[in-house]
């Protein structure tokens, strides 16, 4: 493998020409020389910056050490002492946001490709837990009992970190499945569904009792879980509810909430209809409406469902665009089309009440507004057509005030996210709450950070009692 610019390793994809008709893992991972080359890169640093950029502290210097010296099962118990998820994190976290801004190297060449390394000693420890030989626990139990509400990414970090806390932890999950966003929303082309389901069964490998079609808020409530003996309830519902446009045609038959176009096609597998038993649209033309991972990811799904034309519509520059760099890249790299400084105004019918196209308006940029973001502003008289047969509308999302709804005395701001402290305290003493449910729509990592300040407060809390 070449040596990409600036001496980093390059990561190896599959050929566009291939990966457009197939929803296998772009990116195929580090070989073992590649892994090594890069690790040789570390300058080992005493003032260890990267450590500092990272939300769940993973002691970077050391599992890249390991993985140089050859030592694997060494890299990868220092990666799970602090992450339960390595395998997700390797492959989605904005590392260039995050550890490898932070890296010392960026000052004069590429940072040390920290995710990609991760990512390499993950998946190599799938195939040797037995060499790895985790410790299960970190204390002696404290006959304890905590309930994880919520199953994503904060909540199997909460109930991993509770669990090895010496706690008994039942994690109650809604849909059939455990995972999130991991599972329903980031498509098997970015993040293979068995990598998740593998890091699922090390949570539950701890001790975690796992409860799925659990909808807490319909089936129980958060005092029903007090009644049953929880002492500390933690809440990672996320923020699974679609954002709209609000405009004219919106509900004709063609016109999805990407929440629900991507959780078709990844985790009930659409793709494969009727081989599945859940159906998608497949559009000719599709329009995205989103500059987010979300946007990216519907509209590279919905080029893989062979559709000729995929375009993303954002109302600001790519400037602005929130998705991450390394997305935006992919996608353009398989042909979907950007239309910046674009917002639609409504949706159009044809005679079977299906959308046939989206009237558009061209949009010039102002002053910032509150998200430090330049305000775009429409631009009169620039209004065009443009023919779509499937629109995604990728806006953003909140939290499902179901849970909120059956627990009153949680309180909950205007935006429908509930009010915690940093440490994911809420307004009920014995309820923390952490990731997307309290920040909105946010990170992986940042979620899984959040679960792991609150554990350590349950876990002062359950013990006190
Ligand atoms: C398509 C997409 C792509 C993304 N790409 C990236 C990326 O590349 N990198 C990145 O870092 N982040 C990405 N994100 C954001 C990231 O996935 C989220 O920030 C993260 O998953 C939040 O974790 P969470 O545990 O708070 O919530 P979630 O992952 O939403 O998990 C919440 C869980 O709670 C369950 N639940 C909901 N209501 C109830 C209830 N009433 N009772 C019981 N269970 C309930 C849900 O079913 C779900 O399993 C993406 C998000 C989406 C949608
Ligand atoms: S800052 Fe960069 S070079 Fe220094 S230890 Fe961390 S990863 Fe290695």
């Amino acid at each position: 493998m070449a040596k990409a610019g600036l001496n980093r390793m390059d990561m190896p994809k599959q050929a566009v020409s291939d990966r457009i008709q197939n929803f296998s893992e772009v990116a195929t991972g580090y070989t073992p020389a590649d892994a090594h080359t890069e690790a040789a890169r570390c300058l080992q640093c005493k003032k260890r910056y990267c450590v500092e950029g990272c939300p769940v502290n993973i002691d970077i210097p050391e599992f890249i050490l390991a993985l140089r010296d050859g030592n694997m099962p060494e890299a990868a118990r220092v990666l799970k002492k602090t992450n339960s998820l390595p395998g997700v994190c390797g492959r989605v976290c904005p590392q260039e946001t995050q550890c490898e801004q932070a890296c010392i190297l960026n000052k004069k060449e590429a940072p040390i490709a920290i995710g990609r390394l991760e990512r390499f000693v993950a998946d190599w420890e799938r195939g040797h837990s037995a060499e790895v030989n985790l410790p299960k626990s970190l204390k002696p139990k404290s006959g304890k009992k905590a309930a994880v509400v919520g199953a994503g990414p904060a909540g199997l970090t909460a109930a991993a970190e509770l669990a090895r806390l010496g706690h008994d932890v039942t994690l109650f999950e809604s849909l059939h499945t455990a995972g999130g966003v991991l599972m329903y929303g980031i498509p098997e082309f970015r993040l293979p569904k068995d990598i998740v389901q593998g890091e699922i069964e090390y949570v539950k490998s701890l001790g975690v009792t796992l409860e799925l079609n659990s909808v807490a808020g319909r089936l129980f409530s958060l005092e029903d879980l007090f009644k049953q003996g929880f002492q500390a309830v933690f809440l990672a519902t996320g923020a699974g509810l679609p954002l709209f446009l609000n405009v004219q045609g919106e509900n004709l038959s063609g016109v999805y909430s990407a929440n629900e176009f991507l959780t078709r096609v990844n985790l009930m597998k659409a793709h494969n209809f009727p081989s599945s038993d859940t159906p998608v649209k497949k559009g000719r033309k599709v329009a995205v409406i989103g500059g987010g991972n979300v946007a990216m990811d519907a509209a590279r799904c919905a080029l893989r469902l062979g559709a000729e034309e995929v375009s993303i519509v954002y109302r600001r520059s790519e400037l602005e665009l929130p998705a991450r760099k390394e997305e935006v890249d992919n996608a353009r790299e398989e042909g979907i089309k950007f239309h910046f400084l674009t917002s639609p105004v409504r949706f159009l019918a044809n005679e079977q009440g299906q959308v046939r196209a989206m009237e558009c308006q061209k949009m010039a940029l102002g002053e910032p507004d509150a998200s430090g973001r330049r305000r775009p502003i429409p631009v009169g008289g620039s209004e065009f057509e443009m023919d779509i047969d499937l629109a995604v509308i990728a806006l953003g999302t909140r939290p499902n005030p179901l849970v909120m709804q059956s627990a009153p005395d949680l309180q909950v701001n205007s935006n429908g996210t509930v009010l915690a402290d940093i440490n994911g305290q809420t307004s009920h003493r014995a309820v923390w709450a952490g990731g997307d449910i309290v920040t909105g729509s946010d990170t992986v990592i940042s979620a899984m950070g959040a679960a792991k300040r609150s554990a350590v407060v349950i876990d002062e809390y359950l013990r006190s009692l």
